[in-house]
């Protein structure tokens, strides 16, 4: 017994090392919460065997040496945890025996980083990490890069918040796109990547990433009654609050919340691992205190492992823009979080390697982040296949040989007339956020190289509406439709198809920076690196990749041609719209009637607006559509300037 105790102890510290320290899990969280239910019994039936290491003592991990320690005033917690309605209802049960008048607050569980904000006179002093709950990292500059922290609230006396840092579902699909494309390691699920952001050593990386927060907690002694009247003060000095929270005394309503908030969980646009239930009384709170690792007034219902067992039937090797091949498995079918998945990424070469996967293999499938499915590990019991998964050597399109570069974990293609990248490099160049050529999508793009009509994106600008009319499938009328849509896209701003050129790591925020300070691809092109790199906003691995990009052969010809038909490469002459809004912060929320977001966002830039996510004082205008909710609110509240749709049509 003392045996394997021993070993749950050892196996539990080595996966809360690479979970808290590293931010690289090497095991799901339901695997982890399994092996330390298991701890947690067998201390329970042999107290006399327990180790002064066991996890269930602690909370959180090792501190990195990169940051400073901080010295937490008040110690940061974690939280008891319940799988089962009959163990929230014996929660229940134990509180109200001693306060039969307690109430719950029921929070969602964000899944995220938690984080300690301090504030003397009014101004954030030091924000850290939990650490072990005594010391923390202070990581005070690269929390003032997240928006939605005020760095400064309206009190004078010394306050500390506590809440979570997150990474929206968004963000980290985008960011998991970017290091396939760049050939590194992607992060295994939104709260490593927002725990591996916040413990990065560059601050622009985090200012780059869109984190957000939820704060939920005022640590020492609260002035405040309930956990309720804290939440509204919080919201009150302009912290953001997660309003979907549930007030009830009656566990049977906090359980429908429950179950609600599960379904509703994937539309959700950030994770949560579960549902808090917190006792609603500070001062019940205060009487029932806390464990060595836990309050005894909150328990958090955690959801059922999204987690399936599938079989590998094939592998796809698919080749990307950026000559990026990815692997992605073709699978037994299985419901995994409300849909039916046949398909997961392996992720690279190395993924593959690592986890030892092979085609015929049992494994387990989970959903990262939003809606791209992964494969976690093999269910090894189950292997009958001896044979290890053949890696390419040839690219699956065009067959030159693939390169596995020694700092990448991918593995490339890279041969510049690869037809898989050249089509991927087209649908890039008509995306919405490049050339937005309605109508030129995946479909017609293949069927545009089926027909040897194209080779590269040049050929489009070359095309005829009888040309078009030849392919399957497009009848006149949508042949003149595509047709002028191309034509139109000549007139886009230059920065669109500096971006829609998919050059590496140039993405449409520093296609703009790089046409606002040389207004023409000419001009970029003649720019040395450390011209580019002087860009406040952009560094050198951009400015490098700008100017390899312009010296490889070929560039100079693209740009020649690319004028020979006339397309727009001059950054003034499609943007020479008076900038009435320029040096203006705005800020766009609700839905518009008459355009998209995006469209809506691109003419505020045209006019030198600077757009952002929140609301804050620095906010001039808020540009509110139908059922805009907290921003609005928020605008009000501050004074600001809130304009309609229809204002914009008017500019
Ligand atoms: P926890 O994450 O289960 O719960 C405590 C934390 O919840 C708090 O510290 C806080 O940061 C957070 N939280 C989010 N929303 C909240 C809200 N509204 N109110 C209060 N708190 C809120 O506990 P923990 O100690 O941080 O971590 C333990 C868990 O971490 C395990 O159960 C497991 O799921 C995971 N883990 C996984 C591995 C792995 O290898 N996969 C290793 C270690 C830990």
């Amino acid at each position: 017994m003392k045996n394997q105790m021993k070993q749950l102890v050892d196996l539990l510290n080595r996966y809360a090392k690479e979970y808290y320290t590293n931010d690289s899990p090497s095991i799901s969280d339901a695997e982890y919460d399994k092996l330390y239910r298991q701890l947690v019994d067998l201390e329970k039936k042999h107290p006399e065997l327990v180790l002064p290491d066991s996890p269930t003592h602690r909370v959180g991990g090792v501190l990195l040496e990169a940051f400073e320690k901080y010295e937490h005033r008040y110690p940061l917690f974690s939280l008891q945890d319940a799988f089962s309605r009959e163990e929230l209802d014996a929660f229940d049960e134990r509180i109200k025996e001693k306060f039969p008048k307690a109430s719950y607050v029921a929070e969602l569980k964000i899944d995220g980083l938690s984080i300690s904000l301090i504030y003397t006179n009014g101004v954030l002093e030091v924000g850290a990490t939990r650490g072990d709950g005594q010391i923390g990292e202070n990581i005070t500059e690269n929390l003032k890069r997240i928006k939605d922290i005020p760095l400064t609230i309206p009190s004078k006396e010394s306050v500390t918040v506590r809440g979570e840092a997150y990474l929206p579902k968004a963000s980290f699909n985008q960011i998991n796109q970017e290091r396939q494309e760049s050939g590194l390691q992607e992060f295994a699920n939104p709260r490593n990547a927002a725990a591996g952001t916040l413990r990065q050593l560059d601050t622009s990386v985090v200012a780059k990433r869109k984190l957000a927060t939820f704060l939920y907690q005022e640590a020492g002694r609260s002035t405040k009654e309930s956990q309720e009247e804290i939440l509204s003060h919080l919201s009150q000095l302009g912290f953001s609050v997660n309003k979907k929270y549930l007030k009830s005394s009656s566990m049977a309503t906090i359980w429908n919340f429950i179950s609600e908030i599960a379904d509703k969980r994937n539309d959700l646009p950030y994770d949560i691992d579960g549902i808090v239930i917190k006792v609603n009384e500070i001062d019940i709170q205060e009487a029932l205190g806390y464990t060595v690792k836990a309050p005894r007034w909150a328990i958090a219902y955690k959801f059922p492992a999204e987690e399936k067992e599938a079989k590998i039937l094939s592998v796809d090797w698919t080749v990307g823009r950026t000559g990026v091949v990815t692997p992605t498995a073709n699978l037994t079918p299985v419901q995994l979080a409300g849909t039916t998945v046949s398909r997961a990424t392996l992720h690279n070469v190395d993924y593959i390697a690592e986890k030892d996967i092979r085609i015929g293999d049992t494994v387990i499938v989970y959903k990262a982040g939003d809606i791209i499915p992964a494969v976690l590990r093999v269910v090894i019991d189950k292997r009958q296949q001896e044979e290890k998964m053949p890696i390419p050597t040839q690219c699956p399109s065009c067959s030159s040989a693939l390169i596995h570069f020694d700092e990448e974990v991918a593995l490339r293609c890279i041969n510049p007339m690869c037809q898989s990248q050249l089509k991927a490099r087209l649908e890039h160049f008509a995306g919405r956020d490049a050339m937005n050529i309605k109508g030129l999508g995946p479909s017609i793009v293949e069927k545009l190289f089926q027909a040897n009509l194209v080779t590269d994106v040049l050929d489009i600008y070359r095309l005829s509406v009888e040309q078009l009319m030849t392919l399957e499938g497009i009848k006149e009328k949508s042949a003149q439709k595509l047709y002028d849509a191309i034509k139109a896209s000549k007139m886009n701003a230059a920065d669109k198809l500096l971006f829609g050129l998919g050059i590496r790591h140039v993405g449409s925020k520093a296609s703009r920076l790089l046409l606002e300070k040389f207004n023409s691809l000419d001009n970029l092109s003649k720019a040395s690196v450390d011209d580019i790199a002087s860009i406040d906003g952009l560094g050198e691995t951009i400015a490098v990749s700008v100017k390899t990009f312009f010296e490889t052969q070929g560039s100079q010809t693209l740009l020649e041609e690319l004028k020979k038909y006339q397309v727009n490469t001059v950054y003034s002459s499609s943007n020479d719209l008076e900038q009435i809004l320029s040096g203006k912060t705005v800020v766009l929320t609700g839905k518009l009637q008459h355009m998209t977001r995006t469209e809506a966002k691109e003419k505020l830039i045209q006019l030198g607006a600077n757009i952002t996510g929140s609301v804050s004082k620095k906010t001039d205008i808020v540009l509110a559509g139908e059922d805009a909710g907290s921003k609005l609110t928020k605008a009000q509240s501050l004074g600001i300037t809130v304009k309609d749709e229809s204002w914009l049509q008017t500019l």
